[in-house]
């Protein structure tokens, strides 16, 4: 992330300090979280869309996870990405491969 020369007012950023900036429709990103004083971007926000489809996604693994019968193979990768946010294309095709 580029800081400002002399720039300190999001060195030690709260949430409160925070806000949320909504890009308009037809943007790559859904939205941004910059500094409340400053504007400085600090994080990209994931669109309600995207976080459901993470939501579903690690619903589905759960579920899989439940079944005490699951090969542990397939197991095993699953326990390696049921909690990231944002999986690969290769590990989305083992995952959907998986779930089919
Ligand atoms: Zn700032």
């Amino acid at each position: 992330m580029y800081i400002k020369e002399g720039w300190k007012c999001c060195s030690q950023m709260k949430r409160e300090e925070m806000k949320e900036v909504i890009l308009p429709l037809g943007s790559k990103k859904y939205g941004k979280l910059v500094c409340l004083h400053c504007d400085h971007f600090i994080k990209w926000i994931p669109s309600p869309k995207t976080i459901k489809e993470i939501e579903d996604r690690q619903r589905k693994i759960q579920e899989c996870l439940d079944q005490p019968n699951f090969p542990s193979r397939d197991r095993q990768f699953l326990e390696g990405i049921k909690d990231k946010r944002f999986i690969c294309p290769k590990e989305k095709t083992i995952l959907d491969y998986i779930l089919q």
